[in-house]
């Protein structure tokens, strides 16, 4: 028997989980009632159904949208084959043309791959190669990570010990993590010339911290250009230049996580392009499988690989049951020939194009602090915290689906929106703040 949607939304709330949420205080939820296209098909909290343009990507990751044929068929192709296989002492093509696939496209030192099941995942994995490689090289000192304030790598304990200690998202757990070394947030904003004095100011700071703790220091980890769940936060690919030359001089490792930024987001296919800079370890995931299924991935140098393979102990210890999972695999790579196969800079150029636009109006709204464009990312940051609920329901009735969090409502829209759908995001974001 059909059961009601609020039958269905209690028996959610009674056992499940969300992300970031707690079971005496649920915040709401919307039942999913099926995706196509751009679209969301939503029940509508009335006993009907509402449609909205998923501006959310489904946080970054439907770049092609829902029900897409060609990935639909990779997914099915695979199933027919075979869905699942460990990895210890065994391998397959799809995992094999993947790798060769994504060395092809990433930065050019980036030669070995390491498959696993999500970003923060990838994070742990980087940290520990980063780890690995200082001690084969004789500094088992060096046991830190320098990053930036006002970063976000994941939710488990390396990435958490990297992320800006004091936005409130993992404070909690501040006693059980491993002390990092935090510099300055890089100056706010994409467009900065190399003489600004503020750049200047951010590039001796961190350059001091870097000198000071050199010893302790195993590797740089930042997310390229724009910060993500830390606050939507673009800034100078010049910063990365500086980190780059850190890392260069003093024997660190940079480490770049684009898990949100990489697949063409910020107009680049790789944001670290927008400096010139290439990094020793790559993380990637959300877009990878266009959203498919639940993959990232950890990619790094030869130096890198060689000098952990060869160290003491030899094998890099990680191992996740779903690595390289062949059904990921297979609709990773139907997502990479798509999106190259199609004109996506120029895509993803139409998309900030419009967002800009469409933002543009919300600058003038009283209790809005800023607006901002990166690539096909969109943020109307407010003067204080966002009411999610109410802010949620009133892009939603305007045919949008968002997620505020904190001060922010922003959009990182499938890049298969037409320039229409750009502009009714524009339009409902702006509408409701
Ligand atoms: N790193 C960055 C930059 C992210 O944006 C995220 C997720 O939002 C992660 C890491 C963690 O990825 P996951 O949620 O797949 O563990």
């Amino acid at each position: 028997m059909e059961q009601s949607v609020s039958e269905w939304l209690r028996r959610d709330s009674e056992r499940l989980w969300h992300p970031y949420s707690s079971l005496t205080e649920p915040s709401p939820v919307r039942l999913v009632r099926g995706a196509s296209g751009v679209r969301l098909r939503l029940d509508d909290g009335a006993g009907g159904t509402v449609e909205a343009i998923d501006a959310m990507s489904s946080w970054w990751c439907m770049i092609h949208g829902y029900r897409n044929p060609v990935l639909d068929a990779a997914v099915k192709r695979q199933v027919d084959d075979f869905s699942h296989v460990m990895f210890g002492g065994l391998t397959h093509e799809p995992a094999i043309r993947l790798a060769e696939r994504l060395v092809e496209i990433s930065p050019a030192p980036l030669r070995h791959v390491f498959f696993c099941d999500s970003g923060s995942v990838s994070v742990e994995v980087a940290i520990k190669l980063a780890l690995q490689y200082q001690v084969a090289r004789g500094n088992s000192g060096r046991t830190r990570m320098l990053t930036v304030r006002g970063g976000y790598h994941g939710d488990t304990f390396a990435p958490m010990s990297v992320c800006d200690p004091v936005n409130g998202m993992h404070s909690l757990f501040t006693g059980a993590l491993k002390e990092q070394v935090f510099g300055p947030q890089p100056p706010a904003g994409f467009e900065r010339p190399d003489d600004d004095p503020e750049f200047a100011a951010w590039a001796a700071a961190i350059t001091g911290l870097a000198e000071r703790q050199a010893d302790q220091i195993a590797g740089i980890i930042v997310e390229p250009v724009l910060q993500g769940a830390g606050g939507m936060y673009p800034y100078s690919p010049a910063c990365l230049r500086v980190l780059r030359d850190l890392a260069d001089r003093h024997g660190f490792l940079l480490i770049l996580d684009e898990i949100a930024t990489g697949f063409g987001r910020t107009g680049t296919l790789f944001a670290s392009e927008h400096a010139g800079v290439d990094p020793d370890i790559l993380c990637i995931g959300k877009a990878l499988t266009g959203g498919y299924l639940s993959m990232a991935a950890t990619l790094c140098t030869t130096e890198v690989a060689h000098t952990v393979s060869d160290g003491p102990g030899g094998a890099l210890m990680h191992g996740p049951t779903f690595m390289a999972n062949p059904l990921a695999c297979a609709v990773a790579l139907a997502s990479i020939d798509l999106l190259l196969s199609q004109d996506w800079a120029a895509r993803v150029a139409r998309i900030s194009a419009g967002l800009s636009a469409g933002l543009a109006p919300a600058a003038s709204l009283p209790g809005v602090k800023d607006v901002r464009v990166l690539g096909a990312v969109g943020v109307v940051q407010l003067g204080g915290p966002v009411d999610m609920k109410r802010m949620t329901e009133a892009v939603l009735r305007r045919g949008v689906w968002v997620r505020p969090f904190r001060d922010l409502v922003y959009t990182m829209p499938p890049y298969v929106c037409t320039d229409e759908e750009i502009a009714a995001i524009g339009a409902a974001i702006t509408g409701a703040v």
